[in-house]
């Protein structure tokens, strides 16, 4: 995959009010961009040949738009390929604020450098071979970890350790293939180089294998993107009173008219240290008005994507009306909560009473959700890999689809090349996980899940 020629800039931190705001420049002519604008004297411009400065330097000095002052600076040189994306790379660092950066970034654009796309700097630096795709996956994970643990599980990908357990799965799949296919040139003499019996409990382990591996990802994604916890029920039993609770704040609307929450609210919220993504859905009734069918619809499509659901009954109006009815949702993923209880008193034999007006009994509602949460993350140290990215798992099913196919072909007692064929594509499959893949669209697509400047 060839590399662009281009020079590229963008915002290594965010811009706006701040202290400073750093500006990086990666490509070939950033050295020779950079010297345009930048000079050692406040007084004028006197270009300076960057070049001669010392790798991983800082050196003080000033922005200049021809012969006029636009900020005080300091410029860090990374010569290529001791940079991060391997390449020439210079950033600087002025006083923060948008307009600077406006004046700045205009200027860098005059001079032939071109604003980067988001993720730009880590494709950069996975084509240069800084990284691998995982760990460039990981950067991306690192800036969004909300909590320790998801903190934790991107510093383990971007260490290569994950990286590092996919190679030795495919040195397995490499030596089997290999030894199958010697087998081949000495298939005259009959002589085996491996038994079928061996290899089919080989193939029969890594399956399972891939099969725990797949399995951890329900729990990385919760680590990584949150547990879904959609706070459901008939309307007005008191849902936007409790999510408005748990969040600390007035987000959502509470009002005693039936239908006022008529499309989901979401808000990211940390209890226990997970992330949860908490869902104020609409009210579940049967109703002519359009708008509000469509939210029972979303709050329907969200139930289904939830983790946990906080069905929510109300104590004074323990009946259905004719127009309200329940909607299914697997057992597993209920807490079940009956809200109101500051004005029906005693209904221990209900259920857990809460009360979203007092607050009454809400402190053991998250207690219970925590634990809940908590149940759905097998424990990091109970296992070597947790993975945390569909992509990664969508590559480990089909290359275990091709492992299935592999210990067929040995059942049915194909030939070493049918066996070989899908032990390669299994090893293909895998490959794709670190790198290795040729499908530009496919790379694009990851890269642009990140932020500029990334
Ligand atoms: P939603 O339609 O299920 O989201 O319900 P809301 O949160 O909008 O609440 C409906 C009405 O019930 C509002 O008038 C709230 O003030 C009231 N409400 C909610 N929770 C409680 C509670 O715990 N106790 C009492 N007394 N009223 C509540």
């Amino acid at each position: 995959m060839s590399l662009e020629n281009t020079t590229i800039f963008g915002p290594a931190t965010l811009v706006g009010d701040s202290g400073i705001t750093v500006i990086r420049v990666s490509g070939k002519d950033s050295f020779s961009i950079v010297s345009k604008v930048f000079s050692a004297s406040m007084a004028e411009l006197t270009r300076i040949d960057l070049t001669q400065f010392k790798n991983h330097s800082a050196h003080h000095g000033y922005i200049f738009d021809g012969n006029v002052l636009v900020d005080e600076a300091v410029i860090t040189i990374y010569k290529a390929p001791g940079s991060y994306t391997g390449e020439d790379v210079i950033e600087i660092s002025t006083h923060g604020g948008s307009y600077i950066y406006k004046i700045i970034s205009g200027l860098l654009s005059k001079l032939g450098a071109r604003h980067s796309e988001p993720g730009e700097f880590s494709k950069r630096a996975y084509l240069n071979g800084k990284m691998d795709l995982v760990q460039a996956e990981a950067v991306a994970d690192l800036i969004r970890a909300q909590t320790d643990k998801a903190n934790k599980l991107a510093l383990k990908q971007l260490s290569g350790e994950f990286s590092s357990k996919i190679k030795e799965l495919k040195d397995d799949l490499i030596n089997y293939c290999s030894l199958l296919e010697l087998e081949l040139d000495f298939a005259e003499e009959g002589i085996d180089l491996v038994s079928r019996k061996d290899l089919l409990q080989k193939i029969e382990s890594l399956i399972s294998r891939f099969e725990q591996i797949t399995g951890s990802y329900q729990s990385g994604k919760i680590i990584q993107h949150g547990v879904n916890l959609a706070i459901v029920g008939r309307p007005n039993v008191g849902k936007s009173s409790i999510f408005n609770y748990l969040l600390k704040e007035n987000r959502a609307i509470v009002s005693h008219i039936p239908g006022t929450t008529r499309d989901y609210l979401q808000e990211p919220l940390i209890m226990g240290g997970i992330k949860f993504n908490v869902i104020d859905t609409a009210g579940i009734r049967k109703t002519l008005d359009i708008i509000e069918r469509e939210g029972v619809r979303r709050t329907e499509m969200k139930i289904e994507e939830s983790d946990i659901v906080l069905e929510v009954e109300d104590l004074t109006r323990p009946n259905l009306t004719a127009d309200e009815y329940v909607i299914g949702v697997s057992n597993d993923k209920i807490i079940k909560v009956f809200n109101k209880s500051d004005i029906v008193h005693g209904n221990g034999s209900k259920g857990f009473s809460i009360s979203a007006l007092t607050g009454d009994n809400m402190h053991e509602l998250q207690e219970k959700i925590v634990e809940k949460a908590r149940s759905l993350i097998i424990d990091a140290e109970s296992t070597d890999i947790i993975i945390t990215n569909q992509r990664h798992r969508d590559c480990l099913l089909k290359s275990c689809e091709y492992l299935v196919n592999a210990k067929n072909q040995i059942i049915s007692g194909g030939g070493n090349e049918l066996i070989s064929f899908e032990i390669r594509a299994a090893m293909d499959a895998l490959s794709e996980i670190t790198g290795k893949v040729t499908n530009v669209d496919i790379l694009n697509n990851i890269f642009a899940k990140f932020c500029i400047g990334k």
